[in-house]
C-alpha cells in the first residue's frame, strides 16, 4: 500500500531518548526509534527529524544551578546536537544515509542550517537531523520542529510523545478522559488542550500544518501512521 505522505517532519523529545533513566541516552532506546524512522526510509519517506534535549538539559533549569536563562538555553540547545548525533550514529549502523544540521555553527561536527541544502538532502534520501533548535534562547524544539516543519513544506509534523494521542484530559490522571481521533486547531484552544507550546502551536495553526500526536514508544505507529492507520490524534 502507498504511502500517505512524501515528506515528514519527526519531532522526538529529549525524554523519549531516556528510556528507563533519569538521564541521558538509552542506547536501547536510541536503536528503537532509528529502527523506527528506517522502517519509513525503506518506503521512501523523506525524513526529517528534530529532536530535544529534555534528558541532558533544559535551559529552565539552569537558575537552580546558578546560571543564567540565556547560557542555560545555549547548553539546552547544545544537548539537542548531542541526542542528534547519537541518531546520526545509530542510523548510519542500519545503513541510512543522513546529515546533522545545526542551528548554532559547529562546523567540525556538523553542518550549518541552509534550508535549501536541507530540502537537497530530503530529495537525496538523506534523513535530515535539525539539530540545536532554532538557536535562540527562550524558544523550544518543538518551535523548531514547527518552523522547519513549514520551511521544508513537510506534509505533516509527527509528534512522538509517551501517550496515545490527545485526550479531553490528561489520562495519567482523569480515568474518564477520552482520546480524540481528530481535532480542529480552534478545537484545542476552545477546550484549552495542551498539545505543544503556544508559539509552537500558532505556527503550525497559522500556516495549516497538520499534527499528528502519537506514541513513539509503541512499536510499528510511525509506519502505521504512513500506511494510513488512524494512530494518535491528527490536528488540522
Ligand atoms: N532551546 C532553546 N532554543 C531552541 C530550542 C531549544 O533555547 O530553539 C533550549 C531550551 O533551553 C530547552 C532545551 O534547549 O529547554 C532543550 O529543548 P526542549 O526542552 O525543547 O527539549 P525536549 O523537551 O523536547 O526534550
Amino acid at each position: 500500500m502507498a504511502v500517505r505522505f512524501k515528506r515528514v517532519l519527526l519531532k522526538l523529545s529529549g525524554e523519549a531518548l531516556m528510556g528507563d533513566k533519569q538521564f541521558g541516552i538509552s542506547p536501547e532506546m536510541i536503536e528503537k526509534y532509528a529502527k523506527e524512522v528506517k522502517s519509513i526510509v525503506d518506503e521512501g519517506v523523506q525524513v526529517a527529524i528534530v529532536i530535544g534535549g529534555g534528558n541532558i538539559f533544559r535551559g529552565l533549569q539552569a537558575s537552580s544551578i546558578g546560571i543564567e536563562r540565556v547560557q542555560g538555553d545555549q547548553m539546552g540547545m547544545l544537548a539537542t546536537v548531542i541526542n542528534g548525533m547519537a541518531l546520526q550514529g545509530a542510523l548510519e549502523k542500519l545503513n541510512i544515509k543522513t546529515r546533522l544540521m545545526s542551528a548554532i555553527s559547529i562546523q567540525q561536527v556538523c553542518e550549518p542550517y541552509i534550508k535549501r541544502r536541507a530540502v537537497r538532502h530530503l530529495e537525496k534520501g538523506r534523513v535530515v537531523i535539525f539539530g540545536a533548535g532554532l538557536g535562540s534562547p527562550y524558544f523550544t524544539t518543538d518551535t523548531a520542529a514547527a518552523l522547519r516543519a513549514n520551511e521544508i513544506e513537510a506534509d505533516v509534523l509527527l509528534k512522538g510523545t509517551s501517550v496515545d494521542g490527545v485526550y479531553s484530559a490528561d489520562p495519567r490522571k482523569d480515568p474518564h478522559a477520552t482520546k480524540f481521533e481528530t481535532i480542529s486547531f480552534s478545537e484545542v484552544i476552545q477546550k484549552e488542550l495542551t498539545i505543544m507550546d503556544q508559539t509552537s502551536f500558532t505556527l503550525c495553526k497559522e500556516n495549516n500544518l497538520p499534527i499528528i500526536v502519537f506514541n513513539i514508544k509503541q512499536d510499528g505507529n510511525i509506519l502505521r501512521i504512513l500506511k494510513g492507520e488512524n494512530v494518535g490524534t491528527l490536528v488540522n
